[in-house]
């Protein structure tokens, strides 16, 4: 484990290094350093990666800009092809989506219940569309829906249908002609891969995708004849079944793609986030291309940083593999429109998202009425959006994060988990995930994810601390890894069920992590009937205070969490348990037991690690009620765990999501400008520009600086280095900007 209290203090003569590649800029150093207040330690940047090899990368590696007009039945007699193929090359697309599909065919498909649409009248409509984008230079993937089908199919196959508990077919809730497939049918097994060999014995194009399958966030619930030998949907058996039969087919589907030539391949829609369906461990030793199905902001992900989530679950696992993110221009959300634009502001943040968060543009509408649209408000912010991308591609395409806190992706948790006996929901995962989140950010923190099933200590040596927002399943080998991180020196901060079960959702007798933790469970989950808990400060008048009680005074208690696990007392605890007692009628609303041992928190020190562990569900209470004292009271506890150390300070006001990374010429900072009443509500309609933000970063040894400058506006900025610190000023931030680095 990097030792990262060893800092060389190198000495080094300020740098004032300030030329600039482009003459129009006069660049000059700074002449005072900015105002920085009291500014963590600065963890030194690890030594720069070695120069990549381009001819090593594919060519889906080299895209950077992806457009899709989703085609619909009507097209063959609305769309115009020149107008098409002209937008998407002049936006600068290096890729194309053109609908091959399994729901209907846009070809003379020869594949029995392989509908024709019924305005394509014997046109090749997808041959039509794929030489124009090829005539253009850019490239084509075949896109296929495998995921329902019509009533002819269902009758020659019963078999191929999705069933309900009373054997009843499944269909389509809006067009309830169609039927849905069963992924473990033969469907899957015998339709999808002819109309595969079909289009590769016809077409050009350069790989296949499949749309509607896998499920994105949720596991399929099916009883078909086969379906029903399967474990219930839903369980840790029936996650296996389903990730073996995803993976069969995704080996099989690429083998035919690759039939044709060797640089196709098969990739399928994915997103979900965290809580996606496929194993993303597996998946990311799969995949080479991660479609990000992500499209805009949904009722059970409601925050604005949607799509910096799903680029921070990409990173964890595609060790560099293509990813893309997929922005809808058209209306997504409760009330849908998906032939209409969604407001610019909105639009235009989820691409900044996508770019901060490392991954390539992708941008989307559906239906070409009227040529290209009856709508058509939303070309001209993709196509300005796409331009301005394209002249930044070297600084936006990353290296690697330099964050150094990892947050442990729990994808079983958050599949299988239902949450704790006391408040079991569907969302519950999800608002933990947007608790821990939300306090990340506020705290402009660098941090990634790390999936589960890759804690190995070669990946977890990058990071300060690791933490487990309520990691509620966890293997035996994976505890052990935990622990060998922190024996090496890494830092924890835990919560609530944390590790109370196994692997297969069993639960244990104590926590897995009970050792490591420094605690005991005492009883079962507490919930609130009333008014929640509260953590009584223990030494309230201390001098000095415990760290992460900084800032709190003239209060005896800090509120506590709904749920909680009662824990064995601990020896000098900082913060103990009030239980919850009535809140109406207030007659009743005082603590009948004002004092207790049971503790509130319980803190570590073990070598050079601290550990810090809550009983309560906090992450997710401070996401429900956005209560100040338990943001301030996780922020303190990640100061205190990490001994204040950073590797990237920002500093200024606003509330922000900051993304950095090493990139070929040196380094990018992202700043999105999240100060906006519909952060975690609706879209945005208007930006609120924020002042100036400083920027502090160590550099590794011997890096030198030649400029920074601002992609967003669109000029260099002065800096300073001292002591192989870089610093500089970002004056003023519209919706995003990018401090990009060039080094020497
Ligand atoms: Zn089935």
């Amino acid at each position: 484990m990097l030792n990262r209290r060893t800092f060389l203090k190198t000495g080094a003569a300020a740098l004032p290094l300030a030329a600039s590649l482009d003459p129009a800029f006069a660049l000059t150093p700074e002449k005072n350093a900015p105002a920085s207040g009291p500014v963590p330690t600065l963890t030194p940047l690890p030594a720069r990666l070695a120069p990549e090899d381009s001819a090593s990368l594919s060519w889906q590696q080299k895209v950077r800009r992806v457009g899709q007009s989703n085609m619909t039945e009507h097209d063959p007699v609305v769309m115009n092809i020149e107008e098409w193929a002209d937008y998407w090359h002049s936006a600068g697309a290096n890729v194309v989506f053109v609908s091959v599909t399994g729901i209907l065919a846009f070809y003379p498909s020869k594949v029995k219940f392989h509908r024709h649409g019924k305005f394509l009248n014997g046109r090749d409509f997808f041959g039509e569309c794929t030489t124009a984008a090829k005539k253009r230079g850019m490239r084509v993937v075949a896109r296929m829906s495998p995921d329902l089908n019509w009533p002819d199919a269902l009758e020659a196959h019963p078999e191929w249908a999705m069933r309900y508990k009373d054997g009843s077919v499944q269909h389509n809730t809006e067009e309830p002609l169609l039927f849905r497939t069963c992924m473990f049918s033969t469907y899957m097994d015998d339709y999808v891969p002819a109309i595969m060999r079909e289009v590769n014995s016809l077409y050009e194009v350069d790989c296949f995708y499949t749309n509607g399958w896998p499920p994105l966030g949720s596991l399929p619930e099916c009883y078909c004849a086969i379906c029903s030998k399967l474990a219930p949907s839903g369980t840790p058996a029936y996650w296996r079944a389903f990730n073996d039969r995803l993976f069969e087919l995704w080996a099989r589907y690429d083998a035919i793609a690759k039939e044709k030539k060797p640089d196709s391949f098969y990739f399928a829609n994915l997103g979900g986030n965290v809580h996606a369906g496929p194993n993303l461990d597996r998946l990311g030793k799969t995949a080479v291309w991660f479609q990000g199905d992500n499209q805009g902001r949904t009722y059970d992900d409601p925050a604005i940083w949607g799509a910096t989530l799903q680029a921070r679950v990409c990173n964890a696992v595609l060790d560099g593999k293509f990813a893309a993110n997929i922005t809808a221009a058209y209306s997504t959300g409760v009330v849908r429109w998906r032939n209409g634009s969604k407001n610019p502001a909105e639009a235009q943040m989820w691409m900044n998202e996508t770019l901060a968060g490392g991954l390539a543009l992708y941008y989307h509408f559906i239906g070409s009425e009227d040529g290209l649209g009856e709508d058509r408000r939303w070309q001209k912010v993709g196509s300005d959006y796409f331009q301005w991308a394209a002249k930044h591609d070297a600084h936006l395409k990353p290296r690697r994060s330099i964050a150094d806190i990892g947050v442990v992706m729990g994808q079983s948790t958050q599949l299988l988990y239902k949450g704790p006996s006391t408040a079991q929901a569907r969302f519950y995962m999800r608002e933990t995930t947007h608790g821990m989140y939300e306090t990340l950010l506020r705290g402009r923190y660098a941090f990634d994810y790390v999936h589960e099933d890759r804690l190995d200590p070669e990946r977890l040596s990058k990071y300060r601390a690791l933490l487990l927002p309520n990691i509620a399943m966890l293997s035996d080998r994976q505890c052990r890894q935990i622990s060998d991180y922190v024996q090496s020196g890494g830092s924890l901060m835990a919560s609530f069920e944390t590790s109370l079960y196994d692997e297969n959702l069993q639960p244990r007798y104590d926590f897995g992590l009970a050792d490591l933790l420094g605690i005991s469970k005492a009883g079962d989950v507490v919930g609130t009937n009333g008014n929640a808990y509260y953590a009584r400060i223990e030494h309230p008048n201390a001098t000095p205070q415990h760290p992460i009680l900084d800032g709190f005074s003239d209060t005896n208690w800090l509120p506590g969490s709904q749920n909680r696990i009662p824990l064995k007392p601990v020896a000098d605890p900082i913060l103990t348990v009030v239980p919850g007692f009535v809140q109406y009628p207030p007659e009743l609303a005082y603590p009948p037991t004002s004092h207790t041992d049971e503790p509130a928190v319980v803190l570590r020190e073990t070598g050079s690690s601290r550990i810090a562990y809550f009983p309560g569900d906090i992450e997710r209470t401070f996401w429900l009620t956005g209560h100040g004292d338990l943001f301030h009271l996780l922020h303190n506890t990640l100061r205190w765990i990490t001994r204040d150390e950073r590797i990237v300070h920002v500093q200024g006001e606003g509330f922000i999501e900051m993304l950095a990374w090493e990139t070929t010429p040196g380094y990018a900072v992202h700043l999105l400008n999240y100060t906006n009443p519909n952060a975690d509500h609706c879209w945005m309609q208007s930006i609120y520009p924020l002042g100036p933000q400083t920027v502090s970063m160590k550099l590794p040894s011997g890096v030198k600086v030649n400029s920074a400058s601002l992609l967003r506006a669109g000029q260099a900025i002065p800096f300073r280095i001292e002591d192989q610190t870089l610093r500089f000023t970002i004056p003023r931030v519209e919706d995003y900007e990018v401090a990009a680095i060039t080094i020497g």
